[in-house]
C-alpha cells in the first residue's frame, strides 16, 4: 500500500494549476485530444500528478481513439481504487489514486487482450517519468 497524502482544498488549489485542479480534485474531464499525453509513446512511468504515486507503465499503454492517454492495467493495483459513477446521465467506473483521491478517469470492459479493461486517463491527472 503506498503512503496516504492528505491536503485540504486549499493546499491543492495553491499546488495545481486550474484544469489539474478541475480535473484531479472536482472530477472534470479534459477535453478529448487536448492532452499532453494521448499520442505519448515513451518508455517509462506514470505517476500521480498530485501525489506522485506510481499508476501506469507505457508497457500498458495503447491507443484507443479516444483522446485520452489509455491504459489495459494499471501497475499496481494497489494504487488506485474505484467507484461507481452516475453523474452526467451515464453509468461509469471512476477510477481514483489510493494515495491522495485525485479523480484520475474511468476504466471500461471494452479494451483490448490480455485484460479486456480500458483506463481512460486524464493527462492532467498523470506526470511522465522516464526510465
Ligand atoms: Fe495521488
Amino acid at each position: 500500500m503506498g503512503t496516504r497524502v492528505e491536503k485540504t482544498d486549499q493546499e491543492w488549489r495553491q499546488e495545481l494549476d486550474d484544469l489539474q485542479y478541475r480535473v484531479a480534485r472536482e472530477n472534470a474531464t479534459e477535453r478529448a485530444f487536448s492532452g499532453q499525453y494521448y499520442q505519448h509513446k515513451d518508455a517509462g512511468r506514470y505517476l500521480c500528478s498530485c501525489c506522485g504515486a506510481a499508476l501506469f507503465d507505457s508497457q500498458s499503454k495503447f491507443d484507443s481513439g479516444s483522446g485520452w492517454p489509455s491504459f489495459y492495467a494499471p501497475l499496481n493495483e494497489d494504487a488506485m481504487r474505484v467507484e461507481f459513477d452516475e453523474s452526467h446521465g451515464m453509468r461509469r467506473t471512476e477510477v481514483l489514486c489510493a494515495g491522495c483521491d485525485a479523480h484520475l478517469g474511468h476504466v471500461f470492459a471494452d479494451g483490448p487482450a490480455p485484460s479486456g479493461q480500458r483506463y481512460c486517463i486524464n493527462s492532467v491527472s498523470l506526470k511522465f517519468e522516464p526510465d
